[in-house]
């Protein structure tokens, strides 16, 4: 069986920055169910904005984005509607607007070769050894198996490193819907759209190189029936739908407290949302899984001994800051609260035109 000292479950935004920033004295392997290219494949559903502080970790990372991952227009300002209310305000957002599936290609595409990367494969199984992980796979048809010293879960929301490692935590999830429409709005724009009779979370519109995507996050009994009733009622406030020419979902987490955010144990480390690293309040994962990946890696370069309790110590203002997330969620999701917010007009831009 082949030996490594990390391996790595998932080439998201977590993992890709991981594999990249490991040191050469470190054999890594890691498994991502993508392919390596092209747009066959698993394709992770997201918005595809990327906020200020994943912006700030490119900075860290002396990255610059190539334009085949920028999607078309940049919009400066997020409408948020609260359909409830019918109260609409237009707030300044520093978004980049980008393609998903060629951002996570790009991130892998930075992996140096040194790490033995497997696409289109999955994870099956792990288990414990003295001495670190066996990790099993399924690759052209394959079975196979490795050893790991150290395993990293950076398989995001439905990370199996997560329920293996913390088989009775539960952490709050959402079914997230999007649909892809021809955008036939005189001028594209994002929206923010809270609804407490549709979903406790939010839902979102996205304009991107010519298409409307229109998503949220549903409880996850109903998700597709209150889907369509929000599309219902936002049709009323000029959003314009037609045939949905792709549909996507997938789980969300959402977390609602310090308890879960979990850095893992036992020489197992978990990244990003595998980890609970999302924003409760945005749902926005990038920066956090970029962040940890960031982390982790000066942990594992380092080496010695206490691994887990350094990683999960370096992580502790990562976990305030998500926390805040927590606190605001309840806030923006409080119906009378929100009203209050919105109704201030604080922060809100004027448009020329209503749209
Ligand atoms: C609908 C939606 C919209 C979103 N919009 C935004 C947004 O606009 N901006 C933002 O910042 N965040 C957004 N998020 C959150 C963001 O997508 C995630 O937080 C982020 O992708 C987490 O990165 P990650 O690397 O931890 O996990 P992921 O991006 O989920 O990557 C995990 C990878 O692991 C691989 N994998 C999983 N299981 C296995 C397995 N068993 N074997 C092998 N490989 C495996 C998959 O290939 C996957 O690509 C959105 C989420 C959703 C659901």
């Amino acid at each position: 069986m082949d030996c490594y000292d990390v391996a790595i479950i998932g080439l998201g935004p977590a993992g890709a920055t991981l594999a990249r920033l490991l040191s050469e004295k470190l054999r890594v392997i890691a498994l991502d169910k993508k392919r390596a290219s092209g747009s066959e494949g698993f394709q992770k559903p997201c918005g595809g904005l990327l906020a200020p502080d994943a912006q700030r970790a490119f900075i860290r990372f002396g990255l610059n984005l190539p334009t085949s991952v920028i999607a078309n227009p940049q919009i400066f300002s997020v409408k948020t509607l609260d359909t409830q209310t019918g109260i609409t305000c237009n707030y300044q957002r520093s978004y980049i607007n980008i393609n998903r599936h060629a951002f996570d290609l790009w991130m892998k595409s930075l992996v140096p070769e040194r790490v033995e990367v497997h696409h289109d494969t999955l994870c099956k199984r792990l288990e414990r050894t003295d001495e670190g992980y066996h990790v099993t796979f399924v690759e052209d048809g394959e079975e196979k198996r490795i050893h790991a010293r150290y395993l990293v879960g950076a398989d995001g929301a439905n990370s199996m490193v997560r329920r293996y490692l913390y088989p009775r935590h539960e952490i709050r999830r959402y079914q997230a819907i999007q649909q892809w429409f021809e955008d036939k709005h005189p001028v594209p724009f994002y929206s923010c759209l809270f609804d407490n009779d549709v979903t406790d979370c939010y839902a979102w519109s996205i304009s991107k190189d010519g298409y409307f995507i229109f998503g949220g996050a549903f409880p996850m009994k109903e998700g597709r029936e209150r889907y369509d009733m929000l599309k219902e009622k936002v049709e009323l406030h000029r959003f314009t739908f037609g045939t949905a020419l792709k549909s996507e979902k997938c789980t969300v987490l959402c977390p609602s407290g310090w308890r879960d955010f979990v850095c893992g144990k036992d020489d197992a480390f978990l990244i990003g949302e595998a980890a609970g690293f999302i924003s409760a309040s945005s749902l926005e994962g990038i920066s956090y899984a970029l962040d940890s990946a960031e982390l982790l890696s000066r942990i594992l370069n380092k080496g010695g001994t206490s691994l887990n309790p350094s990683y999960r110590k370096s992580t502790f203002r990562l976990r305030l800051k998500l926390l805040s997330k927590v606190f605001k969620a309840r806030i923006l999701t409080t119906p009378w609260l929100r009203k209050l917010i919105m109704k201030s007009r604080i922060s809100h831009i004027e448009q020329a035109s209503a749209r």
